[in-house]
C-alpha cells in the first residue's frame, strides 16, 4: 500500500521557502547537506558531495519539524542542524559498524566498551580535526 504523500514547503534554516514531498505522518524530517567527509583505510580524509558514500564518516543534516495550524497545512520549522558521526568500530565481517556514534565520542552505544577495533578510534584527534574540515567545508 502507498503511503500518503503531501507538498510542503520548509521554513527558516537552510532550506527555507523550498518545497518538498514528504510522507504525510512525518512529525520530522532530516535533510543532509550536500556534502560529507569519508575517510580512507589510509586514514584520508575526503570531502564527498552527494549521496552518501559507504565508508562516509561524518555528515550533517537539517532538522525540521512539523508544527501544525487549525485548519492549515502543516508546516515544517527549521530547529537545528546536526551532526552524524558514525561508529568506528569495525564489525566482525570487518566493515565499519553502521551505527551512529555517541555524541562526542567515536563509536556507538553497542560498541563503547568493546576494544576499538579500528585504528581510527585509536586516533583522539580525529573527531576533532573532522568537525573542522566539516565546518569549512560542509554546505548545507
Ligand atoms: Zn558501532
Amino acid at each position: 500500500m502507498d503511503q500518503e504523500m503531501i507538498e510542503i514547503r520548509l521554513k527558516g534554516g537552510p532550506k527555507n521557502g523550498e518545497p518538498l514531498s514528504i510522507l504525510a505522518d512525518q512529525e520530522s524530517i532530516e535533510l543532509p547537506f550536500e556534502t560529507h567527509l569519508s575517510m580512507g583505510v589510509d586514514g584520508t580524509i575526503l570531502i564527498c558531495r552527494g549521496q552518501l558514500v559507504s565508508n562516509w564518516f561524518l555528515a550533517k543534516a537539517s532538522v525540521y519539524r512539523k508544527q501544525v495550524r487549525a485548519a492549515d497545512e502543516p508546516e515544517y520549522t527549521f530547529v537545528a542542524n546536526r551532526e552524524i558521526v558514525r561508529c568506528a568500530a569495525l564489525s566482525r565481517r570487518g566493515q565499519q559498524c553502521q551505527g551512529e556514534a555517541i555524541r562526542g565520542a567515536l563509536c556507538c552505544p553497542a560498541h563503547a566498551e568493546q576494544q576499538p577495533a579500528a585504528d581510527l578510534v585509536r586516533n583522539p584527534c580525529l573527531l576533532k580535526e573532522l568537525r573542522e574540515i566539516a565546518a569549512e567545508s560542509c554546505a548545507a
